[in-house]
């Protein structure tokens, strides 16, 4: 039987270390910020927004959320950016807003993100850096899981800057060989039969099928992908009752870039949801608190 990786006991511990971390530094006198910037009314950016806001009153984080009208301008948006600490831009933004030289304008310092390119180069070069969320939180899951990564093959399939290079790029740090895929890669499945770590962050439901995994591999699915029709549902989870139940219930259910039926070949496989979903808002605190010491000196 595959091992599954409880992301949300991860994430539960990172919270809890990071809670712990906030009350040594509020005896000196510090306390870590977050300010969260949310244009507009895109649904799920309010959902992770809210929560992102609700995790650091938990753990004894600052926090502030800012909304500018959907109306709002690329120089509003650079002036508020100026003002701001600790600062993370829910993406999307609107069309008429430059997202890219708005995250330009966060300081290095303050990129809780990581999505700044000078943290990008930190990274890259192995210097200390605050690095995405996302990925961070991967290697987080398999070391906590005492699952080896040095020496090991790891496939990546995806090259995006907020997921596929700064895994491919962490996972490297852990002296892992690493391969990195996207939609020109030639026989994409000979590439992913031979990963011993298979990382899917490609943005299509169930993309990653059984023939292309190797017997005994960790499977790390990034993928969020909301399945809605019939059809779909059947294709993913027919026969499977609690997926049925939860279907019913809103219309809709979750399913990452591994097929289900790929995990049963798994040694360990990370759950969607409950598998990455949960580190990255963990991660997000670190991230913070690890900003706040960093701009210190400490
Ligand atoms: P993205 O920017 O759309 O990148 C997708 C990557 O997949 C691209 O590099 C693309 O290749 C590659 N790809 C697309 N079709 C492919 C194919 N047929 N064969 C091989 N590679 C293919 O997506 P992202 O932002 O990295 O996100 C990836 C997934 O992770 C999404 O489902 C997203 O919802 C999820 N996600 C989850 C979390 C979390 O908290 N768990 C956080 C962020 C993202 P090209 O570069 O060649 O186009």
């Amino acid at each position: 039987m595959p091992k599954i990786l409880d992301g949300a006991a991860i994430a539960a511990a990172i919270k809890q270390e990071v809670a712990d971390e906030v009350q040594k530094l509020a005896r000196q006198g510090i306390r870590p910020g977050l300010a969260a910037v949310l244009v507009g009314h895109v649904p799920a950016s309010e959902i992770y927004v809210r929560s992102k806001v609700q995790t650091c009153a938990e753990l004894g984080l600052f926090s502030d959320l800012i909304t500018p009208p959907d109306t709002v301008t690329t120089e509003e948006m650079l002036d508020l950016v100026a003002s701001l600490n600790g600062i993370l831009i829910q993406l999307p933004l609107p069309k008429q807003v430059d997202a890219k030289s708005l995250l330009d304008a966060v300081l290095p310092a303050k990129d809780v993100d990581g999505f700044h390119p000078v943290n990008a180069g930190r990274l890259q070069a192995g210097r200390p850096a605050l690095a995405p969320c996302t990925p961070a939180g991967v290697i987080e899951i398999l070391k906590r899981s005492n699952l080896p990564i040095s020496g090991e093959h790891a496939a990546v399939v995806g090259r995006s800057d907020i997921v596929g290079k700064p895994v491919a790029m962490l996972l490297l740090h852990e002296n892992a060989t690493v391969t990195i895929c996207h939609s020109k890669t030639r026989d994409l499945a000979a590439v992913t039969r031979e990963a011993d770590i298979l990382v899917a962050a490609i943005g299509r439901p169930g993309f990653i099928t059984a023939d292309m995994v190797k017997p005994g591999a960790t499977i790390i699915d990034v993928g969020i992908n909301r399945i809605t029709t019939r059809e779909e549902f059947d294709h993913f989870f027919a026969g499977d009752a609690k997926r049925e139940a939860t279907f019913a219930k809103r219309g809709s259910t979750i399913v990452g870039d591994v097929h289900p039926k790929a995990f049963e070949l798994a040694g360990a496989y990370t759950p969607v949801p409950g598998g990455v979903g949960p580190l990255t808002i963990a991660m997000l605190m670190a991230n913070t608190v690890r900003a706040a010491k960093m701009r210190r000196g400490m």
